[in-house]
């Protein structure tokens, strides 16, 4: 965004100015956490997804809407952009904007920003316990004890070592960088797939991902979402991760083609899989439900009070120095 525009943002978003007085009316366009509705509340003309709530409404505001306020699993398609034609910022909470047509925004002069970095430990966390779960089969284990299984039938069935074994990262971006860190720290020998090799990492880069799965014990997805990745890792990929191979998938449910990632789970083509997200959230399949050396967890990849409060702020920060005029904290690259 250009300084003038920056500045006649500034100036239209004060009381009193001719043109646009007030605050400035954001539209949320799906639910977003309390963390970041409570402020965007007090800070500006709040409305919360009149477009589905209300659309007679929704018209009549829609000339005055300058912000959308979303979360990384939102949605804002052209269609809906083509419906605001005030807008000049997304703020996006969240890392992934795959749900947010980027060049409608740009086409309509509007800046997309989003939160990187702040969320990085915690995905990374988070694929580090799916690697344990799934290989060790904490949540089978516990659901033994639980259940008196243990006292009735002796120990259970022989896990499978993580330590020492062959990670396989697809994505070697922010987050992929603080897995392998992790994933160093327990003896893993680490290789990559990404667009492009990496300079800055001391791991071997394989061009594809169905070779990199060749060579892996696990194979962890976190990629971007979106038309670039969808079904990156298909039936061929499954194939090659092998019957001891386990996938772990903390970027997008798009970048799986889950039906075959069932298949490969029911005919023991791949060994196991930690999935934190899913191709049609927050349903997920019944056939994958029944799968018992599968660990599922509901997209809490950066689900911690402290993480999601740094999210949010970093988010209202983007808004915050658009209406004042000021550099952005965060744009997303393709507006940069
Ligand atoms: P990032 O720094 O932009 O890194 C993305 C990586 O993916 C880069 O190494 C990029 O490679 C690679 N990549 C992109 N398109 C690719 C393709 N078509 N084929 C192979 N590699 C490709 O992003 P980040 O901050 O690490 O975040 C990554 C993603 O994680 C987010 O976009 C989001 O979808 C997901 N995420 C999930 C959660 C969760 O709750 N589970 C939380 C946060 C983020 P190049 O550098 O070579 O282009």
């Amino acid at each position: 965004m250009s300084q003038d525009s920056r500045t006649r943002a500034a100036d239209e978003g004060k009381p009193g100015k001719p043109g646009k007085p007030g605050k400035p009316c954001v539209l949320a366009v799906s639910k977003l956490m309390p963390l970041y509705m409570g402020p965007l509340a007090e800070r500006y003309e709040l409305l919360e997804r009149l477009h589905e709530t209300d659309p007679a409404a929704f018209a009549a505001a829609a000339p005055r809407i300058r912000a959308v306020a979303a979360s990384g699993e939102s949605r804002l398609p052209a269609e809906l952009v083509g419906r605001l034609p005030a807008l000049e910022i997304v703020a996006v909470m969240g890392v992934g904007y795959d749900g947010i047509d980027v060049a409608a925004c740009k086409a309509r002069g509007a800046v997309v920003t989003h939160t990187p970095d702040v969320l990085n430990d915690d995905v990374a966390d988070l694929a580090l316990g799916l690697m344990l779960s799934a290989a060790r089969q904490l949540p089978a284990a516990d659901r033994y004890v639980r259940a008196g299984e243990w006292a009735a039938k002796g120990a259970m069935p022989l896990a499978r070592k993580m330590s020492g074994a062959r990670c396989g990262i697809v994505g070697m971006g922010r987050i992929g960088k603080a897995i392998a860190t992790r994933a160093q720290a327990f003896g893993m020998s680490i290789a990559y797939t990404a667009r492009s090799a990496k300079a800055d990492v001391p791991y071997r880069y394989v061009a594809s991902a169905e070779a990199l799965a060749a060579e892996s014990d696990f194979l962890v997805l976190i990629t971007p979402g979106g038309a670039g990745t969808k079904h990156m890792i298909d039936a061929r990929v499954l194939r090659a991760l092998g019957q001891k191979g386990i996938l772990v998938n903390v970027a997008r449910g798009s970048v799986v083609d889950e039906d075959a990632l069932i298949e490969a789970l029911e005919q023991g083509i791949i060994g196991g899989a930690g999935l934190d997200v899913f191709a049609n959230e927050p349903n997920v399949p019944e056939r994958l439900r029944a799968l018992p050396h599968v660990v599922l967890v509901p997209h809490i990849g950066s689900a911690t009070t402290s993480t999601r409060q740094a999210m949010a702020d970093l988010a209202l920060a983007n808004l915050g120095a658009h209406f004042a005029g000021q550099p952005l904290k965060t744009p997303v690259p393709e507006c940069r």
